[in-house]
This record gives C-alpha cells, structure tokens and sequence, in this order.
C-alpha cells in the first residue's frame, strides 16, 4: 500500500481521540497502566527500492509513537525497546515480564486483535516458569540477547519472591479460567478488536477473562484508517463504527445491487449495506477495501457502520487473509503431488481452527484413488500439507515461519461419499439442487460434525513453508 509521511499525522489524530471516548464510560483510567502487547516485523525493500513494513510497524517507529509526550491516560507497561524487538520471542517475553512485574497498576489489557492476546495467554502458559525465575532472582533470561531491551529491564526488575510465588500458584494450575482476573486483578476491560473474523475468539476470550468487557476501539486497515467506536463498552455484537471524513474521501458501493452508482459518505441509507471505497491521500484512487458494512444510524450527521464480513476472504487465523482463489491454487499444487499415485482431490472444504493456539488451517479432502494398490502414503498427504502452505499467500508464510502465529496446516481425508452427504444435508435444509455449490469453507456445527465424523485419516505439514524477509521478484 503506498503511504506517504502525512498520514502519521492522520493515525495519530485517531488514536489521539480513543482515550477521551473511553474516559467516558471508564473513569479512572489515568490511575494505571494499559498491558498492551504491541510488535513490530522486520523491514523489506520493494523492488524498486522503497521501504515497506506494515503499518503498525511504521507507526511504532515513528516519532509519534516513540517520543509521545507523557499523558497519564497511556501511560504503557511494555518499554518502548520491547515493543522495537523485531524478535516476536524476546518482544514478547521482556513484555510479558513487565506486564507481570507491574501487576498492580495494571487497568486494562489489551492487543490490536484479539487473536495477539491470545497469543499472549498461550505463551505465558509456555513460560511462566522461567519468567518465574526471572521475577524471584531479578536476572534475566539468557535467551533474551537484545541490548536495548536487556537494558531496559535491568532497570525495571529487581529481585521479588513474593510475586514469583503468586506467579507460580495462578499458573501452577492446570485450570486457566479467568486467568487475566486472577493475575491482573485491576484490569477493566479487554482492548481488542473482536468484530469481523476476529468474533471466533470471543468465547475463548471470556474464559481467560472472566467474562471482562471486551472495547473494540477502532476500524483500520493498511490502506487507511477509517474511524472509531464511539461506544467502546457496548457487547461486541452491537459495536458500530463512525468513520472519520478527514481520513480519506469515501465512498459506497451498494452491495449485491445491479447498480454500480457510488453514494457519498453523507448519502448512505440506514439498514443497507456497502463496500467501502478509498480515495486516499497516499494515492489510492476509488480503491476497493474488500469490507462490507451496514450502516446502523449516525451519530450527529455523521454514519455509523456495522462491519459485516470482508468479501472474498475465506480463511483468517489473524492477519492472513487467504480468499477463495488462492485456496484453490493451492490445492491444486498440492494434488500434483498426487498424480504418481494416479489419485485425485475430488472434493474439497476447510476450516479456520483456533481452539488450540496457535490456530491452524484445516483443509477436508475427498480421495478418488484410482488404484488402491498405490494409494498416497502418508508421507506423501504430509508432503501436500506443506505444498499448500508455500503456494499461500506471504502473509500467511510470515506467520507460520517468523511469528509462529499460524500452526501446521492440517489435511484430514474424508470418506468416498461424504460431500454428497454435505450436500444432501444442505438440501434438507432447503438448498436448491441446481444452484447448490460446495461450501469452500465451513464452520456450521452440524456440518463440522458431519465431516469430523467420516475423518479417515490426518496430516500435518511437516516442514515450515518458505519465507524470508525479502521480497523475490517474481
Ligand atoms: P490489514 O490491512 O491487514 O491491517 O487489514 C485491514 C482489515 O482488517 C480491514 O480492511 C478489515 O477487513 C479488518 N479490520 C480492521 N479493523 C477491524 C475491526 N475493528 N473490525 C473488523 N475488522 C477489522
């Protein structure tokens, strides 16, 4: 996405209107601190030499965010030289720990999505002990090699048994319910965006919590940031967002209607829904987002939007976005791997998996093995999880290899006959016969069942798929 510098002071002005809308319906904010778990990924160049990193990574390396003046309403646990650490282990650990050191003033915990706290949960269940460690003898972990950060944290950590020992008991426990309670008893409420994909994570996210309210407090992208909630404690279900008209110039395309005529952002229609179009500073020129909004109502003359589904994307664990196309690509890809076997995919769904973190793609397959005297092996279905996984898109490679966000892709062969069964059910349910389509993917209960209940057998890629931090020209 091209930006230019300006827009920092676009992102800025956004974020600079959170707090006071919070203030609002959570007083005593500036009383604490905010455990926010925040990362920025290594820098590329473009082809043609430009610097490309995503954008929360360039604004964490601006000058805004880095010599913010103080203001008691963000006042942050994380040191500014563990949120730089391009390395998401040692980030992420010298994080935790200050989070953990500071537990006291702790009022609201909080990630961009909710898929990075959850992140977070799961690697203090990893490594409570030796941040144990850490906390009773005040030296810290050797794996942590960063200079800044290792001097940063010589200051803030200092010998404390007795919090190691409350560490110990919260964690020692096999039972993580309301864990985030537990630990930082203070917290108000989650910072985290739940809406859109990100909904999947909610009832994980009320078990660790506690049932604590979850603040979905903006609506961003890459391209541009668009606006705020201006109800942030409302249930996730309700959150409505009003966009900023200074951002960007905006405009509508009227969803699943003939018509192609563009409505301005002041013309929108209560109740009907629109993909949101982009003319942006940076130049974007009537740019297609991909998100589909429903306006709820307006606030003073401005609109309020729903955010309803993004077009096209199929799978998403956190910020990979894997459409339609790109699945069936990959499939493709991995059935060469097929053809000495002279077998074939003849039917295929999948499924976005986060009940385990870190959450990973499933991918049903139907065989038509030809001859069952040289059916595929099982190295061989492994061999095609990890071909999948280097025809996805960068995005997803960068998670699985650098990150460690996205687990091993996972194909789970079905039964002959199970996507006629998928459809026969559909049909019971009143799909019609002659425009039926395969779901390409699934999250229905029954449906999930129903395939769950015909598994023959499970795959797991073997190997990380390629990814390096440079861009290949192709
Ligand atoms: P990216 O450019 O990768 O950061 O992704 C931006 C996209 O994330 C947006 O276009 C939306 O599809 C999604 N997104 C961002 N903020 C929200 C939000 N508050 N609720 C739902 N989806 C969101």
């Amino acid at each position: 996405m091209p930006t230019i510098h300006e827009e920092l002071d676009r992102r800025q002005l956004l974020y600079s209107l959170l707090m006071p809308v919070m203030n609002l319906y959570v007083p005593g904010l500036d009383k604490g601190k905010g455990l926010y778990f925040l990362f920025v990924k290594a820098e590329t160049k473009t082809p043609g030499g430009l610097l490309a990193r995503p954008v929360l990574t360039s604004y964490y390396n601006s000058d805004h965010f880095k010599t913010r003046p103080y203001d008691p309403f963000n006042v942050y646990t994380s040191p500014n030289e563990a949120i730089l650490c391009v390395d998401s282990f040692q980030s992420m650990y010298a994080q935790m720990l200050c989070g953990l050191i500071m537990r006291d003033e702790v009022l609201r915990v909080g990630a961009v999505f909710a898929s990075g706290l959850l992140r977070a949960i799961h690697f203090l269940q990893n490594n409570w002990k030796q941040l144990a460690h850490d906390i009773a003898t005040g030296t810290l972990n050797p794996k942590i090699t960063d200079a800044p950060v290792r001097e940063c944290m010589r200051k803030i950590l200092k010998p404390n048994p007795e919090l190691a020992q409350l560490v110990i008991m919260e964690c020692y426990e096999e039972n993580w319910e309301c864990i985030i309670k537990r630990i930082w008893p203070r917290t108000k409420y989650l910072d985290v965006i739940v809406t859109g994909a990100m909904a999947q994570y909610i009832p994980t996210l009320e078990y660790y919590s506690g049932g604590l309210p979850m603040a979905c407090t903006m609506y961003a992208s890459s391209e541009c940031y668009f606006g705020l909630n201006l109800n942030p404690m409302c249930k996730p279900s309700e959150v409505t967002y009003t966009i900023m008209p200074n951002m960007a110039y905006f405009e509508f395309l009227p969803h699943g209607s003939s018509t192609s005529c563009l409505v301005n952002l002041a013309e929108v229609e209560v109740g009907k829904e629109y993909e949101l179009i982009l003319t942006t500073y940076a130049g974007l020129c009537r740019y297609r987002v991909g998100d589909i909004l429903r306006v709820t109502g307006f606030h003073n003359a401005a609109p309020q939007f729903r955010f309803i589904r993004r077009k096209n994307v199929l799978l998403s664990i956190e910020s990979d976005k894997t459409d339609e196309a790109e699945l069936q690509n990959a499939i493709e890809n991995a059935s060469l791997l097929l053809k000495e076997f002279n077998t074939s995919v003849v039917e295929y769904t999948s499924y976005a998996d986060t009940k385990q973190i870190p959450g990973h793609y499933v991918i049903y397959w139907e065989l038509l093995v030809k001859d069952s005297a040289i059916a595929p092996t099982d190295d061989v279905l492994n061999r095609c999880c990890l071909q999948m996984e280097e025809s996805l898109n960068s995005v997803y490679r960068q998670s699985r290899v650098a990150d460690n966000s996205i687990g091993p892709l996972e194909i789970r062969v079905v039964e002959n006959g199970t996507f006629e069964e998928l459809m026969d059910y559909a049909i019971s349910r009143g799909a019609s016969i002659n425009q039926y389509k395969v779901p390409r993917c699934v999250s229905f209960t029954p449906i999930m069942e129903l395939l769950n209940s015909r598994v023959v057998s499970k795959h797991f890629s073997p190997d990380l798929p390629h990814w390096t931090p440079e861009r290949r020209r192709s």
